[in-house]
């Protein structure tokens, strides 16, 4: 007995040693330091700039018929007015009539070219928020070092900061030795079809592959990631794609004083309780254990030991990570059960019981895999799972993050931040990019700004604001993304 409690101790210790040893080695990957950059720019006009870019009402509604085409008119017009340097260098062409794609000739027209893109229409303004808002949404005013109004972040700041980059260059004499595309679609809110989708369509009638592109995306996220003191540039290498499904159930009508034991609404709800019950499959694998794998070597000690011992703690991680709405969408592709319809009177009992269900496919799925995941989790011969033509969007290909795009935007943001964790990630949202990526070697979706849980409230919600220092920071990276992407 006494043997045995030696060995089992014997055995204690060494694993301990074993966790505390590749806990310690689980580090930061050591990387080239890079030498900060300073970008001198003109901070007044860029400024200036966004806050007139913001006053324009250029926003996409879901109903063709509300569209306001004078704002849009006036923007283009304000973008040719504004950026003189840009329109003399730059060939121009509008696409679905105002999209502006910007063509900057490289020298070396055997290099393949790069895109920068972002989009200059937003979301409305929600009737009945307009109050909330502590400044005027289409006013641009600058308040204490903040400017406000919608699409400060998504994503007019973005298209002026690259207008303010180019001017930036071209003020200082620069030539791009690789040709450089810019892309300013006005529809991404309603899907991109007329303004990305047209881009992309052109491209690649032109036989033109990208190198890379680069749209909106993720941030520098400051204080997202538990346990991580530094900033962490989140590239996204790739976007969820989505399908929504609707669960039928079936049962005989009839009235409801004389129910059966369970009525179509009852059967229904089994159905989904079963789905959520039983999500699809996921776990850290591929991108998602990358990112997650980069992210945790700077955490602290403690919170290190599973990341570090995954052959150990595998399971503990999935759970933790599931548990958060952050982690389990990086995870797996997520189940929302969103729109439910039934009978059309208290007393009838109804002869079918509809659910809505969206979900968001991640990469490692097909819309096929989560179709044939929910008709084995409902198995319920009462229940249909009928799937609405052309509801299906396959999530993107994930790009390359040991490829050259990445490590240019990846630089080119430490030499603006300093040191920044660096990691790939994976989109949640769509974007333009689900077009553009059809013609790019590598497609990434990042806007170098910094991004705390607050400002993430902004997003098509209230008081939607960026700091004036986080701007040009901003207009500074793209200056070196554009330098270090195509010099
Ligand atoms: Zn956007």
């Amino acid at each position: 007995m006494k043997q045995f409690l030696l060995i089992l101790l014997a055995v204690i210790v060494v694993l301990v040693g074993v966790i505390l040893v590749r806990t310690a080695l689980h580090q930061p990957a050591s990387s080239e330091p890079v030498t900060p950059i300073t970008v001198n720019l003109n901070d007044e006009r860029a400024i200036r700039h966004l806050r007139e870019a913001i006053a324009f009402r250029t926003v996409s509604h879901q109903r063709e018929a509300d569209f306001q085409h004078q704002e849009f008119k006036n923007f283009i017009s304000w973008v040719k007015d504004s950026y003189p340097l840009v329109n003399e260098a730059l060939e121009l062409q509008l696409i679905g009539e105002y999209t502006l794609l910007y063509r900057w000739p490289g020298s070396n027209p055997e290099l393949a070219p790069i895109l920068l893109t972002g989009h200059y229409d937003v979301v409305p303004v929600l009737p009945g928020t307009e109050t909330l808002w502590q400044q005027p949404p289409f006013a641009g005013s600058v308040v204490d070092g903040i400017i406000w109004g919608r699409g400060a972040l998504d994503d007019k700041s973005a298209v002026v900061a690259q207008l303010e980059a180019v001017t930036h260059l071209l003020e200082q004499g620069w030539q791009p030795s690789r040709t450089v595309y810019f892309s300013f679609g006005h529809d991404e809110e309603i899907g991109g079809s007329n303004g990305a989708g047209a881009v992309t369509a052109l491209l690649a009638a032109q036989d033109i592959q990208l190198e890379w592109s680069l749209d909106e995306g993720s941030f520098l996220f400051d204080g997202m990631m538990p346990g991580v003191e530094p900033l962490t540039a989140t590239i996204n290498v790739a976007e969820k794609g989505s399908v929504t499904l609707n669960i039928v159930a079936k049962a005989a009508g009839g009235h409801s004083s004389m129910p059966p034991r369970q009525t179509a609404v009852g059967i229904l709800a089994q159905a989904i309780s079963k789905l959520e019950a039983n999500p699809v499959p996921g776990g850290l694998s591929g991108l998602s254990l990358q990112m997650f794998d980069t992210v945790s070597r700077y955490m602290a000690f403690p919170a290190r030991i599973p990341f570090a011992n995954r052959w150990l703690f595998e399971p503990l991680i999935d759970d933790q990570l599931s548990a958060v709405t952050f982690g389990n969408a990086m995870l797996r592709t997520t189940t929302a059960p969103t729109m439910l319809r039934a009978s059309v009177k208290t007393n009838v009992l109804p002869i079918e019981a509809v659910a809505t269900v969206n979900f968001r496919v991640h990469p490692r799925d097909s819309v096929e895999d989560v179709v044939k995941h929910v008709r084995a989790v409902v198995a319920d011969k009462r229940v249909e799972v009928r799937v609405p033509e052309g509801s299906g969007r396959a999530a993107s290909r994930v790009s390359d993050w040991n490829s050259r795009g990445f490590e240019v935007i990846g630089q080119s943001v430490r030499e603006v931040y300093g040191d920044v964790v660096v990691t790939p990630g994976l989109m949640i949202a769509g974007s333009d990019t689900r077009h553009y990526g059809k013609v790019a070697d590598n497609a990434f979706r990042f806007n170098p700004i910094i991004m705390t849980p607050e400002d993430l409230t902004g997003f098509h919600g209230t008081n939607e604001k960026i700091s004036v220092d986080n701007y040009l920071q901003g207009v500074r990276s793209y200056v070196r993304i554009i330098d270090n992407g195509a010099g």
